[in-house]
């Protein structure tokens, strides 16, 4: 048996990267998954394609309206992975007001419209797990010039322990993980961007002790975990996967 058997789950930001390898691991444990993506450059089409069982949704996460719109073609859920984030660069002096407030809007209100609108249907079923994407740059590491996205992320922490409180009664369960730096094409634009493109990446693998960064695949194979029921005994934890980063 698989170990997400006919498990119905919601993953959002599965355009690309860590999103779409766990759309793509959980599909091969057996779930029904809807991967769901703002879609800019129809990532979730190409998504489609290769895995025609997977079901795709463009949802911006960001628009209460729209999140409230998908959740009523919702009847049975098991799992829902939030993945969506966004980095900002820089610290507090490069940070307008509206870097900011985009940070949070993208990073923590996602999450908050998400759990408000969905956890309903698993208070009704007292059954639930809850995955939050969070980092290690938040309140578990300082990372030079990430002021927005390590505070986005300490909160996408307090959020994950205080709806772990509130609905452990109801048999719902709610952790997060917090990777180090792993391989993505966000990963790749962010170093692209950079005034010097070959020092960055650099820079990047030497912050981790294992002198590479992650996998998307690692990131899918903990979130399998978290989602299946051999982590029964665990909600409210904050998992870090991130090459010796946090030692
Ligand atoms: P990515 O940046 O490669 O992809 C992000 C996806 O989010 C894209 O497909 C994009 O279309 C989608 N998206 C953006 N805004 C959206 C919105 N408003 N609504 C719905 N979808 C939206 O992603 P990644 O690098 O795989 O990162 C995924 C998550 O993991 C993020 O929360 C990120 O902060 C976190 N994370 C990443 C790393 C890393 O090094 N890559 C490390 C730690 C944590």
């Amino acid at each position: 048996m698989k170990r997400l058997e006919n498990k119905s789950v919601i993953i959002t930001a599965a355009g690309q990267g860590i999103g779409k390898e766990t759309a793509i691991r959980f599909f091969n444990e057996g779930a029904n998954v809807i991967a769901t993506d703002i879609n800019r450059s129809n990532k979730l089409e190409e998504l489609a394609k290769e895995y025609p069982e997977i079901k795709i949704y463009t949802l911006d996460s960001t628009s209460s309206k729209d999140v409230k719109k998908f959740s009523h073609t919702i009847s049975k859920i098991d799992i829902l992975f939030n993945c969506v984030g966004f980095v900002h660069n820089g610290t507090i002096l490069e940070c307008e007001e509206k870097d900011w407030d985009y940070s949070f809007n993208v990073n923590v209100r996602s999450m908050y419209l998400m759990i408000k609108n969905i956890i309903p249907k698993m208070i009704k079923q007292k059954s639930g797990v809850i995955i939050n994407m969070a980092s290690v740059v938040s309140s578990i590491k300082g990372v030079k010039e990430r002021f927005a996205y390590g505070s986005t992320k300490a909160a996408v922490i307090g959020l994950t322990k205080s709806i772990a409180v509130d609905f452990l009664k109801y048999n719902i369960r709610c952790n997060a993980i917090a990777p180090g730096t792993v391989h993505t094409p966000s990963w790749e634009e962010r170093v692209n961007a950079s005034k010097n493109p070959k020092k960055a990446k650099k820079d990047f693998i030497e912050r981790q002790p294992m002198g590479r960064l992650g996998k998307p695949q690692e990131v899918a194979a903990l979130a399998a975990y978290l989602a299946s029921d051999e982590s029964a005994f665990s909600t409210g934890v904050v998992y870090s996967l991130d090459g010796g980063m946090t030692i």
